[in-house]
């Protein structure tokens, strides 16, 4: 079971059918499906929903809708309101980064929810007062309101990172051993001479030079052998030209 699975996305009363298409796509990035919409309005765009929804659509058309909030979270234990607002009986709120951690220990068993406001008016104090946690996310003080579906997105992505799924993408190819590398670097040291591109005098120092760009990052195997090939190569065409030089 995937505790994504027992994540649900509220929207209390959305205003824009963009909105609620960014959502869905927003949540679809995230591997989060379930999506209610309390009380969804007869005005609703559902058109701009589906075009901004993207290759989302499928969370867009399986969307639950419920009357009230309490219904739409009945069967869950942990039930977070966002709100860019704090002070009155919104004193303790939590980073999304934060609340993932909480919340995802209870997804473990049970279903949770996010909740989020309508777009002019947030949440109800009634509406907050259903909810177990509060969650701000962090935003410049000049304009604290995030966009709808931006709100989503950044608690779904706290959510989805917690859940330890996604794989960054790294080096795969083997890390150089000192054997290779010092064999990569003698090359290097002839060829330098060779292509007198520095004296013997200055070439220890421009071998600690090359030592220190070369292993900067990590030197992988192929890296050397690329590296030691050009060295060679650069070898071979010196050593045409002197033949060249001596023949004319
Ligand atoms: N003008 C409304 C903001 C509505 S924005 C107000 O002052 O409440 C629509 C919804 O996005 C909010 O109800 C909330 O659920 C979410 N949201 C927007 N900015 C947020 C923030 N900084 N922290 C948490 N939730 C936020």
């Amino acid at each position: 079971m995937n505790l994504l699975d027992n994540i649900r996305v509220v929207l209390v009363e959305p205003i824009f059918g963009g909105n609620i298409g960014s959502v869905c796509r927003a949540m679809n990035n995230n591997g989060i499906t379930d999506l209610a919409i309390v009380k969804p309005r007869e005005t609703t765009d559902w058109d701009d929903a589906r075009k901004l929804s993207c290759n989302a659509k499928a969370q867009l058309e399986a969307r639950k809708e419920f009357q009230t909030l309490e219904e739409a979270v009945a069967d869950c234990t942990v039930v977070a309101a966002t709100s860019a607002r704090t002070g009155f009986y919104r004193d303790t709120a939590y980073s999304p980064k934060e609340f993932a951690t909480i919340g995802l220990e209870s997804a473990k068993d049970h279903k949770i929810a996010l909740v989020f406001g309508r777009e002019d008016k947030g949440l109800t104090n009634e509406e907050l007062a259903v909810c177990t946690h509060i969650i701000q996310i962090p935003s410049s003080e000049l304009y604290t309101s995030l966009n709808l579906s931006h709100a989503v997105y950044v608690c779904c992505y706290e959510m989805y990172c917690a859940a330890g799924i996604f794989q960054p993408s790294e080096e795969k190819a083997e890390e150089a051993s000192t054997d290779i590398r010092e064999r990569m670097f003698n090359v290097w040291r002839e060829m330098m001479i060779e292509t007198e591109f520095t004296h013997e005098q200055k070439l220890d120092h421009m071998m600690m030079g090359l030592r220190r760009i070369f292993t900067r990052g990590k030197l992988t195997v192929p890296d050397c052998k690329i590296l030691m090939g050009l060295a060679k190569q650069s070898l071979w065409v010196t050593e045409q030209w002197k033949k060249k030089d001596t023949n004319d």
